[in-house]
C-alpha cells in the first residue's frame, strides 16, 4: 500500500480522457482512471430502461418495463449498455477503435463492468463471444476492439472467451451513415457460426463496443440462435441515442 502511494506521488495517475492528473485520493479507487470531472460528463444509462433491449425511456420516473418494440416482437436476447455515446466517452471509444489505443480496452470495459455487473452476473453466461471483425478489417486495424473488451468480462465472470466460432462471412461497408433499415440489410447474412455444436445449449455473453440501432448485434444473435444457444445477453460500452 505504502509503495503504491509513493508511486502515485511520483507518477500520479493521469485521466485517460483529459490527460489531467487524478488526485491521489481519487486514484486510490480502482481503475478505470477517468477523473471525476470527465466521469461527471458521461451520461450513464439508468432506469427506467426496457427490460429486454435496454432502450432508455424518455421519462426519468418509473421502473424498468418492456418498450413498445419489444412488446410487439420480443427479441431472443437481452441487451444493456453502460452510457450514452457522447462527450468524453465518445472520444475515448474513437481513440480506442480508430486510433490504435489498445490500452483503453480495460478502462472502457471496467467502466461498463462497474455499471452493469448486476446484469452481467444475472445473465450467468457460460462463455463470452465478441462481435467479430472481417479478416480484412482485422488486418487493417490490427486488433478486434470487441475482443479486447470481452477479455475483461471473461476474467471477471471467470468464463472463457470463444473467438473464431462466430465469424464474419462477408465484407460489409461501415454502418456509419446508414439508416436503421439499410443497416439491417447491410449485415444480413454477414455472420455465421463455424462450429454450432460447440455453442449449442450455452448461455452466451455477446460483446461489442457500441450499440447504434442494434442491427449488428441482431444479426449475430440470429446465427447464435440457429446454433441453438440457450440464451444471449449482449453488452456494449456505449449506446448511440438518436436525438
Ligand atoms: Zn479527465
Ligand atoms: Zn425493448
Amino acid at each position: 500500500m505504502l509503495l503504491r502511494s509513493l508511486i502515485d506521488l511520483m507518477f500520479p495517475p493521469l485521466c485517460h480522457a483529459c490527460k489531467g492528473v487524478i488526485p491521489v485520493a481519487d486514484g486510490a479507487s480502482p481503475q478505470p482512471l477517468i477523473c471525476a470531472d470527465c466521469l461527471g460528463q458521461i451520461s450513464f444509462l439508468q432506469s427506467p430502461l426496457c427490460t429486454r433491449c435496454g432502450a432508455p425511456f424518455a421519462t426519468e420516473h418509473g421502473s424498468d418495463h418492456l418498450c413498445g418494440a419489444c412488446l410487439c416482437h420480443q427479441p431472443f436476447h437481452t441487451c444493456r449498455s453502460a452510457a450514452v455515446l457522447e462527450g468524453p466517452l465518445q472520444d475515448l471509444i474513437h481513440r480506442f477503435k480508430y486510433g490504435g489505443k489498445m490500452h483503453l480496452a480495460d478502462p472502457l470495459a471496467l467502466l461498463a463492468w462497474q455499471r452493469l455487473e448486476g446484469f452481467l452476473r444475472e445473465a450467468g453466461p457460460d462463455c463470452v463471444v465478441p462481435v467479430p471483425l472481417h479478416r480484412k478489417r482485422l488486418r487493417q486495424r490490427g486488433y478486434n476492439q470487441s475482443q479486447l473488451l470481452a477479455e475483461l468480462f471473461g476474467r471477471k465472470l471467470k468464463v472463457p472467451q470463444v473467438v473464431g466460432n462466430l465469424r464474419r462471412l462477408r465484407w460489409t461497408e461501415p454502418q456509419t451513415g446508414l439508416d436503421a433499415g439499410d443497416r439491417v440489410t447491410n449485415v444480413k447474412g454477414a455472420f455465421g457460426v463455424g462450429d454450432p455444436e460447440a455453442l449449442a445449449g450455452k448461455r452466451v455473453l455477446l460483446v461489442d463496443d457500441v450499440f447504434t440501432t442494434g442491427s449488428t448485434l441482431g444479426a449475430c444473435v440470429d446465427v447464435l440462435r440457429e446454433a441453438e444457444v440457450a440464451a444471449v445477453a449482449a453488452v456494449t460500452v456505449a449506446r448511440g441515442i438518436p436525438h
